[in-house]
């Protein structure tokens, strides 16, 4: 018989898909990863589990322990999956905006949610980052992953993301386009397929108009997962050889085009990375492979992104 002992043993080995509608004017071949096919529904279960891994094998996570993250969305449903099947304790804690639908899914995962206010600065005693470290420090046998600073981050698409694309491309990928939240994404599959084609792959950073990452000025913007005010240290710019800056109504429209067009009900910040391998693709030739990370599912934002007032009322 075939089957996973667990359900969080299936991270990894999502597929690549080939776009056809939304890329039909320009000459290469342009495949999406198509993340939401992790167990968590999306691409931050590979982080989830190394970091998990290697707190275990450091000693900082021992049975019986609990892990306590500041996220509200894909980190926090990759880390309760792999905490549930070994036994941890959960606590996340989350900005008041961002509770309601993603919370709940936590919670349905069993997760204990904490909330903070939104609107105060990193170093204030109730932000997010502050309210974590505390509780980390204060629950004995506590563990706080710290998506930004943790080099596991990386260190996964390294081991699984590179190869999973240089194998099913059998070598023949020619650019790699990703978002940037950590950078954990693009710093470790970037860095790999650099690496195993002796820096013939050229890695493209896809990046909101208001983020920090492709220089402009810093300032708000609606596609979520993706893009900072900060340069987190699971980042390393140096992997990056360009970036393309998308602003919010390119992305969206963009996405609701994967979901009518190629049948990928996927989130804002795919529709953000397929706009930037679509400019890419433009410069490119018949023998030129673009593979671009989809991150995660669009069911998540089916009430915004895909909802007509709520698109006309935000992007006026
Ligand atoms: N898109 C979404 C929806 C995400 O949740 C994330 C993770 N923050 C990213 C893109 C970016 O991935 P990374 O953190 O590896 O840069």
């Amino acid at each position: 018989m075939r089957y996973a002992s667990h359900v969080a043993d299936l991270v990894g080995h999502t597929p690549l898909v080939r776009l056809n509608r939304v890329v039909a004017d320009v000459k290469p071949t342009v495949l999406a990863k198509v993340e939401y096919f992790n167990p968590g529904g999306s691409v931050k279960d590979r982080i989830a589990r190394r970091m998990i891994d290697a707190a275990e094998e450091s000693g900082q996570l021992k049975p019986g322990g609990t892990i306590v993250e500041g996220t509200s969305g894909n980190t926090g449903v990759g880390l309760a999956l792999v905490a549930l099947q070994r036994g941890y304790r959960m606590i996340f804690v989350v900005p008041e905006k961002f509770s309601g639908e993603k919370t709940a899914v936590l919670r349905a995962y069993g997760a204990e949610i904490v909330t903070v206010p939104t609107n105060v600065p990193p170093d204030h005693p109730d932000s997010y980052y502050s309210v974590s470290d505390r509780l980390a420090a204060e629950i004995p046998g506590a563990f706080k992953p710290n998506q930004f600073a943790n080099i596991n981050g990386p260190l996964s698409h390294y081991e699984t993301t590179g190869p999973e694309i240089w194998d099913d491309t059998e070598g023949r990928v020619t650019h790699f386009v990703a978002g940037i939240g950590t950078g954990g994404t693009i710093t470790g599959t970037g860095k790999y397929l650099k690496d195993v084609s002796d820096g013939r792959v050229t890695v493209i950073g896809a990046d909101p108009e208001g983020s920090i990452y492709s220089g402009g000025p810093v300032h708000g913007y609606l596609v979520e997962g993706v893009g900072e005010d900060f340069w987190p240290t699971t980042f390393d710019p140096s992997v990056v050889d360009r970036y393309e800056r998308v602003d919010d109504r390119e992305s969206f429209e963009m996405t609701r085009r994967l979901a009518r067009e190629e049948g990928l009900l996927v989130g804002g910040s795919c529709g953000m990375a397929v706009v930037a391998a679509l400019r890419t693709a433009r410069e490119l030739s018949e023998d030129d492979v673009v593979v671009v990370i989809l991150p995660d599912s669009g069911r998540g934002y089916v009430s915004k992104i895909f909802d007509d007032e709520w698109m006309t009322r935000n992007l006026p």
